[in-house]
């Protein structure tokens, strides 16, 4: 029965850093604390203000901060931090800001 060689253990530089830092912001949106900030502030804004933007009036049911959680985490409560939105304007703009398309506006043309 032939043994197989066995190779040295390749041990590559091991970084300690977290394959992403961005991932703990998901803790943030399950606190108890967000969700009853979220639920507050869509029952004062209730309306998307994208939609308001382009003269709609659709119900809000996310919210979207302004400057992201990780970043400033500090904001993260701030009433002015924050922008109510529809799904679809939330998605859109979620899209966006992961690079997915590009600046494309509505009514650009094209
Ligand atoms: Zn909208």
């Amino acid at each position: 029965m032939p043994t197989r060689p066995q190779r040295p253990r390749a041990t590559p530089t091991r970084n300690d850093r977290s394959p992403s830092a961005r991932g703990r912001s998901s803790d943030f949106y399950r606190s108890l604390a967000w969700r009853r900030f979220r639920r507050r502030y869509l029952a004062e804004h209730p309306l998307c203000v994208d939609c308001l933007d382009e003269g709609v009036e659709t119900l809000a049911t996310q919210l979207d901060h302004l400057q992201p959680v990780v970043d400033r985490p500090d904001l993260a409560l701030d009433p002015s931090n924050v922008a109510a939105r529809c799904a679809t304007h939330h998605s859109r703009r979620t899209v966006r800001e992961h690079g997915g398309f590009g600046r494309r506006r509505r009514g650009e043309g094209g």
